[in-house]
Formats: structure tokens, sequence, C-alpha cells
């Protein structure tokens, strides 16, 4: 089955899709984007997802394309012309094409907007969950709005083939106090030596993951013990459990660090406990 990806108001398919060179998320990086996860038909976290789009909109003073509302239609008739049933919905705004300028262009220059779905492989998802996966850390090199979801990813692209070629699945950011912010596409959370659930707080310094929030809450409604602190990685080598949370992967133990076991190597029960709940299972 052919894709078919929505551009600029017209449903095209996948592999003629294109923009203008002159636009500027090729040009500048002047572009965010939002991801949803799609389970069993289910969109997770619609609404969230929305207002985090609409606010790294705000942030970088892109005039939405659209309506929510209709944007929400374009994302459900893209999922449903690609059959996405498991898988992700990809939406990507930019500030539009115009002559090559670092300053914004004149009003009225219209956004770009791209959707596209697919289909995740929901067995290989499954099983990477259930062994776990290793992590490895990496020097923060990004920019200091973490929290704008733009495509502004270099730092994360790098990080992520590091950790790659190092047989892992995901680099752990470390600042310059040397504690982790977070992964280049997921937040990082310990159980600690103590116990504690621990995920760093929110501010600039990372994305505000929507997957984050929802596995707060219920670790909060557990009357869990939670911390909205940084930890080092040291720390995090030493932790009873470590975890991934993100759209795709909701949460996901981390069982090696830098080469070091977690545990005892096998995804913990608090990590189970939160992924099971999250996915409603
Ligand atoms: N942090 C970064 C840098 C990300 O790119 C992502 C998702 O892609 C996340 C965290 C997790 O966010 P969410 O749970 O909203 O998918």
């Amino acid at each position: 089955m052919s894709r078919i990806a929505y551009v600029n108001g017209a449903y095209v398919p996948l592999r003629s899709a294109s923009v203008s060179i002159m636009d500027r998320g090729f040009q500048f990086a002047d572009s965010i984007y939002e991801v949803w996860a799609i389970r069993g038909g289910r969109m997770f976290d619609t609404e969230a997802h929305m207002t985090r789009l609409q606010r790294s909109l705000a942030e970088l003073r892109i005039t939405p394309p659209m309506s929510e509302a209709s944007l929400m239609a374009v994302m459900r008739e893209t999922m449903r012309r690609n059959r996405v049933s498991d898988g992700i919905v990809y939406v990507q705004v930019s500030r539009g094409a115009a002559s090559r300028d670092h300053v914004f262009p004149a009003p009225g220059t219209a956004p770009t907007i791209v959707v596209t779905a697919k289909n995740l492989d929901r067995a290989a998802i499954a099983k990477r969950a259930a062994a776990g996966i290793k992590v490895i850390s990496a020097p923060e090199t990004r920019w200091r709005r973490r929290d704008i979801k733009s495509v502004n990813l270099l730092p994360n692209v790098l990080a992520r083939q590091g950790a790659k070629e190092k047989g892992a699945f995901e680099a752990w950011f470390v600042d310059e106090h040397g504690l982790v912010t977070e992964g280049t596409s997921s937040n990082a959370w310990i159980v600690d030596s103590n116990g504690v659930l621990r995920t760093r707080e929110l501010s600039f310094d990372i994305l505000h993951g929507v997957t984050r929030g929802a596995v707060l809450k219920i670790a909060q409604e557990r009357q869990m013990k939670v911390e909205e602190r940084p930890f080092t990685i040291e720390e995090a080598k030493t932790a009873r459990e470590a975890f991934i949370t993100a759209a795709s992967n909701a949460a996901t133990a981390a069982i090696e660090i830098d080469g070091v076991r977690i545990g005892d190597g096998k995804p913990g029960s608090v990590t189970e406990a939160l992924r099971a709940a999250y996915l409603g299972a």
C-alpha cells in the first residue's frame, strides 16, 4: 500500500510529496513538530500533544496553519488513508517558504504544514520493553530552549547515532553540572537507591514530555514517592531501576547505562507497573 502525506492542503503520495527548497524548516530548522502514538486504533494523550504543539508555535511566533479542530480532522484522515492502527501520526509546521533571510519573512507568509502517519512494529516495541534498553551518556550540546519541540535536532541525531554505534538504544544528555537532562527522544527516570521515583523538573532544559506528565500523574495517584529533581549518571548507575518515557515507547526500562548493569539487569517492577498502567493494560 502506498503511503499518503498531507502537504499544505492536499493529500499526496508520500513518494512524490515535497516542500520548497526555500522552506525555512530546511534552511534554518525554523520549524516545530509533534508526534502522537496510536495503539489499537486509539490515539494517546491527544489533547496534551495538541496543547504542546500550540505552545511550540506560540514560542516561535509561527502562525498556526489551521484551527485545532481542522488539524485533528487532517490527522485522522491521514491515519485513515494510511490505515494506521498501531503507530504514530506526525505533524510538522514551519514558518514557510521565503527568500533566504534570517529575519522572519513578511507577515502573511503561509506556514508550511506536513502530516504523515505510519504503522510501527508493535511486536518489536513490546520485545524491546520486555528486554529493556541500553543507554549511553552524552555531553549536553543542545540549545537552551529544549522545551520547544523544534526540528533543531542535530545534537539528538548525533548522540542517538553514537548510542547505536555502541550497541545502545538511547543516549542521555548530561549537563555541565553532571546532571542528566533527558534522552535524545525521551525523558529520563530512575527509581533511586532509596526507592524514590525521580525525573528532572520542568524547565527550559528538557522537553515537557507528554508521556512524562501522564506517568507522573499515575505515580502520584498511586501514592508513590516521587521527586521532580535531576540525578547524576552515577546515581542512575546505582539506581534500583531506570527507564525512559516517550509517546512511541510508553515507559521502557533501561537495564544498562554506559555498560553498567542497572539493578538485576531486567526491567524492574515499578517500571513495569507504570508501563502497564499507562497503556491501560
Ligand atoms: N525528550 C525529547 C528530546 C523528545 O524528543 C521526546 C519525544 O520525542 C521526549 C522527551 C518525550 O516526549 P513525549 O513523551 O511527549 O513523546
